[in-house]
């Protein structure tokens, strides 16, 4: 099993720095694995974490537990908070971890030699035990882990845009599948003006060029 300080170094190799947030994140994602009894980093998919934020926080976290949006055992429900749920796909036990309000004073409190706050934490959350970290409290998911999961090789084609869609990420509308973009709210709207063609790139080089 990997060592916090190898953690870190892999997680700030990933960031050209190491920050508090990061170790946060580490902490967060080995007191998980601790608590629900797994060998962590996972070399399997039995763990699938809900992240709260995104951010330094989230990939310690990815970097303790291996669950990575590539590998699609890593979800960000963003909400702004270094928090996440850790969920024990095989037996279904989740737990919500929360850094403590009073971490922080915590973490200054182990770290007397800092020269200022951020140093501080980036001691301090090194040596803090855990369970003075963060809150622990049992969850129940309201859209089952297997919802998130979805079944590999499944995919439709939206009958209004044509563009594939994985996962069972379509809705059914009037009998026909369309992406969440067509059926709406979408993210994003088109603009009014076109995308520059070949052609007028071709122009704007021959305009600076003369
Ligand atoms: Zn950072
Ligand atoms: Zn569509």
């Amino acid at each position: 099993m990997p060592t916090l300080a190898e953690l870190l170094e892999t997680s700030s190799a990933q960031h050209r720095h190491l920050c508090p947030r990061q170790v946060l994140g580490v902490r967060m994602g080995l007191y998980a694995g601790e608590l629900l009894g797994l060998a962590l980093p996972q070399t399997d998919k039995r763990l699938y974490t809900f992240v709260e934020t995104d951010g330094c926080g989230a990939d310690g976290i990815s970097v303790a537990t291996n669950c990575w949006i590539g590998r699609r055992t890593l979800h960000v429900e963003d909400l702004g908070k270094v928090a996440a749920t850790f969920v024990d796909t095989l037996t279904g036990r989740t737990l919500r971890l929360a850094p403590r309000a009073d971490v922080r004073q915590a973490a200054r409190a182990l770290a007397p030699e800092a020269r200022n706050p951020w140093e501080a934490q980036l001691l301090g959350y090194q040596r803090l035990p855990a369970a003075a970290m963060f809150s622990v409290q049992p969850v129940r998911l309201t859209t089952p882990v297997e919802a998130y999961l979805s079944h590999a090789g499944h995919r439709v084609q939206c009958a209004r845009c044509g563009e594939e869609v994985m996962n069972e990420r379509e809705v059914e509308l009037n009998g026909v599948a369309l992406c969440r973009t067509c059926a709406g709210p979408a993210y994003y709207a088109p603009v009014e003006a076109e995308a520059p063609t070949p052609a007028a790139f071709l122009q704007l080089g021959a305009a600076i060029s003369s």
